[in-house]
């Protein structure tokens, strides 16, 4: 495994402290092969699983060719969704801090246009954003890509998976002819590949394998028919015990059920597919990555490339017929240095697809008796946290510290006993250890509120309700 250190690229100092307080100390297996040619200005074509450490190997890319003086937009991101584009606006801006000011802005849709413009009045340096949205943006010539340097196409197979083609070649014709083209995909299909060449020249390939995964991941396999399957992924949740569970499911359908079933049994369970709208998507990952939802049920397509950080456990409810999927998908637990499990049930005639994944992985597969799992006889334990939303974001001037001052103080908690706070534009969520939650929202509603709901954060009422599921 090639692994280096960032030391070696031609960075300058500042930006190799700021990589450092990241805990970024020595590069991934893909940004290692292709941050030289990178930096070089080369175009690229780089297939690597999800988790390997992309978002930085073409954001050192962007950040070393820009010059913050210049009020222009240097960098593009494409990205298929708002999620992604929110997570890869994130890691652009810790990297930017080793840069100096610049001015990163995300365009994607879900949102009303008016802010965006108004945001691209004031410049930005690096847009990142969903197809569609940015070619609205270029329709009403709102943006200016002209100066473009950098353009990337993140989780490109699934781009075009959803259609953006079209919307894609336009984008990319409203660049400079030169600049520099990064393509970043977790799998490359002919058809990608035919689709893209003409926005790329000369490129590099680089294919990192996603077979290392098995020595950090525990892999374990259960036969078990296809009815069932609810109770025997309760099972292995009551057996394992995990925090974060990410559960795959190939349907939509499928996903709501067994997350139904979950819950009956005492689970914090929720199901994430494509149909929901954006801001159930945002709430469902807000409460997975507060701890208030513990078992994630999703499909493929809803899960892809998501960040989640520390997921324990990822549970294959159906085998994959695609060996490379089924990588993928138990690639999501054990990054970053972690550890992780992953269980996959399989009916008998599903056999065929494990010794796929056998070969694909050059290693047996290793079966379990789910009988066998002890700890049936306790009871489900649900999720640590409980999530309240609060009806004031970024627009009342609330800030995390408000409402941690508020939490700690008035309403008497620990710092211990509130967890991740998220602030949005008109909204906010604070996660608070479940067995202490109520009685501090209580306390918050002490004095004489404009009516039933509200609580007080820094002498001001706020509505807030804590979010069932
Ligand atoms: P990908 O886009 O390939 O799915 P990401 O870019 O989202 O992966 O990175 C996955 C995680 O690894 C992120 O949390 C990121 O901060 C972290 N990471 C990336 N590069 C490094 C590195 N060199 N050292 C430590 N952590 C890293
Ligand atoms: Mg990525």
């Amino acid at each position: 495994m090639q692994s280096d250190s960032f030391t070696a690229l031609p960075l300058g100092p500042r930006f190799l402290a700021n990589l450092a307080t990241l805990g970024y100390h020595t590069m991934t297996q893909v940004q290692a092969q292709t941050l030289p040619a990178v930096l070089d200005g080369r175009d690229l074509i780089a297939q690597a699983k999800t988790g390997s450490g992309k978002t930085a190997a073409f954001g050192i890319g962007i950040l070393h060719r820009l010059n913050p003086a210049w009020f222009a937009v240097q960098g593009l991101v494409l990205c298929p969704t708002r999620e992604l584009a929110d997570q890869v606006a994130g890691e652009l801006r810790r990297l930017a801090r080793g840069v100096g000011n610049v001015k990163i802005l995300t365009l994607t849709g879900g949102v009303s246009m008016r802010p965006q413009i108004a945001s691209l009045e004031h410049g930005a340096h690096i847009v990142v954003g969903t197809p569609g949205r940015i070619r609205d943006h270029l329709g009403r010539a709102t943006l200016d890509l002209s100066k473009v340097q950098t353009l990337v196409l993140d989780e490109a197979d699934r781009m075009t998976d959803m259609g953006f083609y079209d919307e894609i070649a336009n984008i990319v014709s409203a660049t400079p002819e030169r600049r520099q083209t990064l393509l970043f995909s977790a799998t490359y299909p002919d058809d990608i590949r035919f689709a893209t060449a003409g926005f790329l020249r000369d490129p590099l390939e680089v294919t990192v394998e996603g077979k290392h995964t098995q020595e950090k991941i525990a892999q374990r396999f259960y036969e078990i028919g296809f009815d069932g399957r609810d109770e025997a992924v309760a099972r292995l949740l009551r057996h394992h015990r995990p925090v974060s569970a990410l559960a795959f499911c190939n349907t939509k359908a499928r996903c709501r059920e067994l997350a139904e079933s979950l819950r009956a049994e005492g689970f914090s369970a929720l199901a994430l597919y494509g149909e929901l709208e954006q801001h159930e998507r945002d709430e469902i990952l807000v409460l997975f990555a507060n701890r208030s939802c513990s078992v994630l049920v999703a499909t493929d397509v809803a899960a892809r490339g998501l960040d989640i950080a520390d997921l324990d456990t990822v549970i294959n409810v159906d085998v994959s017929k695609d060996p490379e999927v089924h990588v993928h998908r138990i690639g999501r637990t054990g990054r970053a240095g972690g550890s992780g499990m992953a269980h996959t049930l399989c009916a008998p005639n599903e056999k065929k697809w494990v010794r796929l994944v056998e070969e694909y992985q050059d290693q047996p597969a290793v079966w379990e008796d789910l009988d066998a799992l002890g700890g049936q006889d306790e009871p489900a334990a649900p999720a640590p946290m409980v999530t309240l939303n609060i009806a004031g974001g970024k627009k009342a001037k609330l800030r995390p510290g408000d409402l941690l001052g508020a939490l700690t103080g008035d309403a008497g908690l620990t710092k211990e006993q509130v967890g991740k706070i998220n602030i949005g534009e008109f909204n906010s969520y604070v996660a608070l250890e479940r067995n202490v939650a109520q009685a501090a929202v209580e306390r918050l509603a002490a004095g004489n509120p404009p009516g039933p709901g509200f609580g007080a954060i820094k002498g001001r009422w706020f509505k807030m309700r804590f979010v069932e599921f």
